[in-house]
């Protein structure tokens, strides 16, 4: 059996023309939605990543507001610059690319935005708000996960076991909530879990999260099971894989995501999403 391929960029172009479509109806009404993304540092894989997001939003019909500064941006003065977005009525979600410099203290940033225009979901509150499965933004990289598993008719999950590998708070735990909400049994498996394998074998549903090339291989898989690979790791000589290896993992899956065009289209899809859902609710 090979294992068919979930294609995030087909899927995200999907999305994205959804999100075109939404963010026409609200600039002809008068409102064009509107995305500050803000960069602080030089970090080289940050930029490539803003610039990305700029360009979707051009593309998708939404403005962005795009601001760079220095690594030596004192604290104070990006959150004095997160109160003045957050009052600008033309603004309707606000982005600050992670990491930011270690004088910062990154949550307080995210605590700075508020909860309207939280368009990443890494606001307390609307962590708060997946955690008792109320309304609120949802984070981007596990909503484009859901949504994959939607396309190959996994939204109904019930009777069937997750397994997360991986616990960050914005891939590995919402992804956990958002599976739980679809009546999931989950199981969220760490660096510290210790028999892998066998917690991975269990998962009709295995989502690997974790940042370590190739680490789930075949022999970790349950024939059948659908497989989404959120890694995204640079290898020595330049390329990306994800942390499936990918070569084992389709001859025992049903379906699987690939790396690159898997999960990476849809994060930025349903960033999107979220930013013409916050323009439609303001
Ligand atoms: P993180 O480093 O914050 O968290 C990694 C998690 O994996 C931790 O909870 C850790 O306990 C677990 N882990 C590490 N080694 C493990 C092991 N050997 N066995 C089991 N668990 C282990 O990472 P993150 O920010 O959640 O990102 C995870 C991966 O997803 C990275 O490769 C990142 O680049 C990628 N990512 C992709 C997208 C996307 O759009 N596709 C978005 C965000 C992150």
């Amino acid at each position: 059996m090979t294992a068919r391929r979930i294609d995030g960029k087909t899927l995200s172009a999907q999305v994205r023309t959804e999100v075109a479509a939404r963010a026409a109806a609200l600039t002809a009404s008068g409102r064009q939605p509107a995305l500050a993304v803000i960069l602080v540092g030089g970090d080289p894989a940050s930029q490539v990543y803003v610039r990305n997001k700029i360009a979707a939003c051009k593309q998708a019909g939404i403005r962005s507001i795009h601001e760079t500064y220095g690594a030596e941006l004192r604290e104070g003065e990006l959150l004095a610059r997160i109160h003045a977005l957050n009052q600008d009525d033309g603004v309707h979600g606000i982005l600050v690319q992670l990491p930011l410099p270690p004088h910062i203290n990154a949550q307080r940033v995210i605590e700075a935005i508020s909860p309207r225009k939280d368009v990443d979901g890494f606001h307390v509150a609307n962590a708060g708000a997946l955690m008792v499965g109320q309304p609120g933004f949802r984070p981007c990289t596990p909503l484009g996960c859901m949504r994959m598993l939607e396309h190959v008719g996994m939204s109904n999950l019930r009777g069937k076991h997750a397994v997360v590998v991986g616990r960050s708070n914005i891939v590995g735990k919402p992804m956990a909530l958002m599976l739980l909400g679809a009546d999931a049994t989950v199981t969220i498996a760490h660096s510290g879990t210790p028999d892998l394998a066998a917690t991975c074998r269990q998962a009709d549903v295995l989502v690997a999260a974790a940042g370590k090339p190739r680490m789930i291989t075949g022999s970790m898989i349950k024939p059948g099971a659908v497989v989404i690979d959120v890694g995204i790791n640079r290898l020595p000589d330049g390329t990306l894989c994800g942390d499936v290896d990918f070569a084992s993992a389709e001859g025992v899956a049903d379906w699987i995501t690939p790396v690159p065009g898997g999960v990476g289209p849809m994060t930025i899809a349903m960033l999107l999403a979220n930013t013409v859902q916050a323009c439609e609710q303001y």
